[in-house]
């Protein structure tokens, strides 16, 4: 094992970045700041419950969630019941642990009584509330969400930038929808979505003359509303497996042709205009790109087993059980650094990830042994020399900027980006590790290090999986079928899911 000296690196920082342009976008068309109640979409009107701060944690009336939910609440000597066509969740005041329907759960944080009141984790909903519900219910933490029953609620990220003289308003759909745009009275363009409700972030700022900003329309429709430089648009639809995304080119009149007043741009943007509650928007989630990076491929064959299975099979079988898993549960993006038969670089494999801004790179090996009786998975965290992490290059620097002025700049070697994920990265290890306890027999050591390339430039968490050993018969066996693979998908998805609720709910926290 070889295990750096840590680093005591702001996490918080990376988290609350990450959210704070969330963040102003709802700011920015709302005019206020994050939801304060969940807004629950189901096939009966919206409604909304409201949402109470404890300690750092958001928590929600049980009196709420009888109303709300039509489930019966008791209060009685010690212990709180919550009843659903004869199924029962039981709670104990101070007590995270919580019975569902007989099946013992846990909550981030125990009931807590205000008056005469109950308030639980909002994780409740979904944890517990769940458990004997006789219809699917997701909670969407970062956009306060409770999704009641099959309803199509694809998540929106919106994307707008300038292009030369003019601007672009990319909306990537997860899962996958049909889109109607519609120019409206010169001032605003429509953007009809094929759902039930959205998830939806408006970007903040403007662009150009041409976006002046965003608002919800109805359900499942919101506006751009169109800046004074705005002469005509086009769209164009491009459809993914999982995902569809609607780019929508705005082009501008000629520069002689006078602004209208801005008066008129000023009320088109006002809040009072609003139809849907703010709710409606949402501040996104902590992970919203994975890259699953399959091992090997073309003439690397990586290890090969007795019966003749190869690394670069198993782990581009595994990689593509992931990626359909991820879409179909999570609706993130899943970027493949293969998804064929083909030799991959090692430094392309984390540059793509780097690239697209991958919030977790996953890397899928199988490993050998010169023992053929070393078996089990295991999950590696990179590990760098001593030394490394006191590098210069990872203090802030100030340096003067083009156009004067001072900023600071953090100059990051590009083979030790993934030393300030390290702790990032650990936590995710564990996670994964916790996950295949339950599915897949695990290595002697289930959590390792070591100085490995393909994570070391990988500028997010990361971690490597050896899924198994091909040099053991029946390990081969195992890492060759469907089977086997799907519990390693599922292991390594649940954990990205903990994963990502963990970080989110960190934020958060932060953000209050
Ligand atoms: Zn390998």
């Amino acid at each position: 094992v070889n295990v750096g000296p840590r680093v005591s690196v702001p996490r918080l920082c990376f988290a609350v970045l990450a959210l704070a342009p969330a963040l102003l976008g709802v700011e920015h068309v709302f005019g206020q700041g994050p939801a304060t109640a969940l807004t629950v979409l189901s096939r009966d009107p919206r409604r909304a419950i409201p949402v109470t701060v404890v300690g750092g944690q958001e928590m929600v009336g049980l009196d709420d969630l009888a109303t709300s939910f039509q489930v019966t609440v008791r209060d009685e000597s010690g212990a709180l019941t919550v009843s659903y066509k004869g199924r029962t969740v039981v709670l104990t005041p101070d007590q995270t642990i919580v019975s569902v329907a007989g099946r013992v759960i846990s909550l981030p944080s125990s009931p807590v009584r205000i008056g005469n009141r109950w308030l639980v984790p909002i994780d409740f909903i979904s944890r517990a509330l769940g458990g004997i519900y006789d219809a699917r219910i997701e909670l969407r933490r970062a956009s306060h969400l409770v999704i009641v029953g099959d309803l199509r609620v694809p998540r929106l990220t919106l994307r707008q930038e300038a292009t030369g003289n003019g601007a672009r308003l990319t909306v990537d759909i997860m899962p996958r929808a049909n889109t109607a745009v519609a120019q409206d009275g010169n001032q605003r363009l429509t953007i009809k979505v094929e759902a039930d409700a959205l998830d939806v972030v408006f970007p903040p700022g403007q662009v150009a003359g041409l976006i002046q900003g965003y608002r919800s329309v109805d359900v499942t429709t919101f506006a751009l509303v169109l800046g004074p430089r705005y002469a005509s648009f086009r769209a164009s639809t491009q459809v993914a497996d999982a995902s569809s995304s609607l780019v929508i080119d705005l082009i501008p009149a000629p520069a002689d042709v006078p602004p209208p007043p801005t008066t008129t741009q000023v009320e088109s943007v006002a809040p009072a205009a609003l139809a849907e509650p703010p709710a409606l928007a949402t501040l996104g989630s902590g992970v919203r790109t994975i890259a699953i990076d399959a091992g090997h491929g073309g003439d690397d064959i990586g290890a090969k087993g007795a019966d003749g299975t190869t690394e670069k099979v198993v782990t581009l079988a595994i990689a593509r059980k992931v990626k359909a898993s991820i879409e179909a549960r999570l609706g993130v993006r899943v970027i493949m650094t293969r998804d064929d038969d083909r030799r991959v670089a090692v430094t392309d494999r984390t540059a793509l990830a780097n690239n697209n801004k991958a919030d977790l790179f996953i890397s899928l090996h199988a490993n050998q042994s010169f023992r053929s009786n070393v078996t089990g998975t295991a999950v590696y965290v990179a590990s760098f020399e001593d030394g490394a992490v006191d590098q210069p290059g990872l203090v802030p620097e100030r340096l003067p900027v083009f156009g004067g002025g001072i900023r600071d700049i953090e100059l990051v070697p590009w083979n030790l980006a993934q030393i300030r994920y390290r702790r990032q990265s650990e936590i995710l290890a564990t996670a994964i590790a916790e996950q295949f306890r339950e599915r897949v027999p695990l290595a002697a050591r289930p959590i390792d290090h070591a100085p490995l390339l393909v994570l070391e430039s990988a500028n997010m968490p990361a971690v490597l999986i050896e899924t198994g050993y091909l040099s053991n018969a029946e390990q081969a066996r195992l890492l060759g079928s469907a089977d086997f693979q799907s519990l390693l998908a599922q292991g390594i998805v649940e954990a990205i899911v903990k994963f990502r609720d963990a970080s989110t709910g960190f934020v958060e926290g932060a953000v209050r």
